[in-house]
């Protein structure tokens, strides 16, 4: 049993990595207890995605846990989580269908949708999300707004490997070569982030990802752009204040995402 005292909530699909361990590491700087919950939610997978292929290492995952001091885990099953008549859910509303949400239509219902139920099961006074999956965060904060949910929402700042690439669980599917090409992501972020104005901030990066389109294997690119931080519309190219440089981008099988934020300078 836990002690009195409040809880901070870390959600994960598992195949924890050092992205996840900070997530943990900043929760408890936040609250006394820190549970962290594993589901790979069929909910958020388009039909031609990952699901059945998404990395599990479910005892490894544990071990993590225990280490970095997470004093819970909850990781239900598919059937725990969802009654087979179930039939409301969270709609995220037009920003759900824009950026990330354009080339995964229903993903962010989904992530809603499971986000909701595990702050409802679990109750945290805080919960913790990566800024890797900006979007995603930008939208739980909304949710949290729209809905009245009680909890605290933390952001935390992207793990990177040395060279720049952001951990993702997905990384382990990446080949040598592939992981080359994969580099080119986060080399666009830095390249973008370089710049003053937003048009050069963007003809930076997409230089950087148009070269990767010629690499073997290529980049196959999904779309790169400057969005505002907090409702993901495109910003103007006069625009002066905070902006988020966000990529996506298969490299063979592998989608990977990634995003940087542009300082006013
Ligand atoms: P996932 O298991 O991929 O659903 O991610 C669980 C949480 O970890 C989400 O809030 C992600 O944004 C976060 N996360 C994933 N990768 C990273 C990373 N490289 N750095 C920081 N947080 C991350």
């Amino acid at each position: 049993m836990l002690g009195a005292g409040t809880l901070a909530l870390v959600p994960t699909m598992g195949a924890l990595h050092e992205g996840h361990r900070s997530l943990i590491r900043l929760a408890r700087e936040h609250a006394d207890h820190v549970a962290v919950s594993i589901f790979v939610n069929p909910l958020q997978f388009g039909p031609n995605e990952d699901f059945s292929r998404y990395p599990r290492t479910f005892d490894v995952d544990l071990e993590v846990c225990a280490k970095e001091g997470a004093g819970v885990v909850f990781a239900p099953s598919a059937e725990e989580m969802y009654l087979p008549d179930r039939q409301v859910g969270v709609f995220a509303g037009g920003m759900g269908t824009i950026v990330e949400g354009a080339f995964r239509p229903g993903h962010f219902d989904g992530v809603l949708t499971v986000v909701l139920k595990l702050l409802n099961l679990v109750q945290p006074d805080v919960a913790v999300f990566g800024q890797k999956d900006a979007q995603q965060l930008a939208m739980i904060r909304r949710m949290v707004a729209d809905l009245d949910v009680p909890v605290a929402i933390v952001g935390a700042p992207t793990v990177r490997e040395p060279d720049g690439l952001a951990l993702s669980s997905r990384n382990r599917y990446l080949s040598v070569r592939e992981r080359a090409t994969a580099l080119s992501l986060s080399q666009a972020l830095a390249a973008g982030a370089a710049e003053t104005t937003p048009v050069r901030v963007l003809a930076a990066a997409k230089a950087v990802l148009e070269g990767a389109t010629r690499l073997d294997p290529p980049l196959l690119l999904d779309y790169v752009e400057l969005v505002d931080p907090m409702t993901f519309r495109p910003v103007d190219d006069d625009h002066q204040g905070e902006a988020l440089l966000v990529v996506a981008a298969k490299v063979g099988t592998t989608r990977l995402i990634d995003n940087t934020p542009i300082l006013p300078k």
